[in-house]
């Protein structure tokens, strides 16, 4: 084996531990995508299982002391649902931005105070912003 022959059988067996070894990085960068994405997944189910039991207990609370019935209870779940014109069990909030009653400035719905005066946002809604 020449030298030339030497050096480039040298620089694949490097190129290739260099290859391998850059697999290998981005094999472990992307099993801490995937662990990342997992936890995020059950952080994310974590918060849905506490709202679940907040609006259950809500609820109850609410049949209790009112009266209302499960009927009544399914009927406004499906007349906020069709609010948004389509009745897929979701509700979409408003995005529409209405003008600041202090400085006149859009502020979006989801904002309880106007960004550049700090005035109070009257269109806000609890649910939109909680969002
Ligand atoms: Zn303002």
């Amino acid at each position: 084996m020449g030298f030339p022959s030497f050096f480039s059988s040298l620089m694949w067996t490097a190129g290739s531990a260099y290859g391998a070894s850059l697999a290998q990085e981005q094999s472990g960068r992307s099993v801490r995508k995937a662990t990342d994405a997992q936890q995020i997944a059950r952080d994310l189910q974590d918060r849905v299982d506490k709202l679940v039991l907040a609006c259950m207990a809500m609820w109850e609370l609410l049949q209790e002391k009112t009266g209302l019935t499960e009927e009544q209870l399914l009927e406004k779940v499906r007349e906020i649902d069709l609010r948004d014109g389509r009745e897929d069990g979701k509700s979409k909030p408003s995005e529409a931005p209405t003008p600041c009653p202090s400085c006149g400035r859009p502020i979006s719905p989801r904002r309880t105070r106007c960004l550049f005066c700090g005035a109070d946002n009257p269109q806000a809604k609890a649910m939109d912003t909680a969002l």
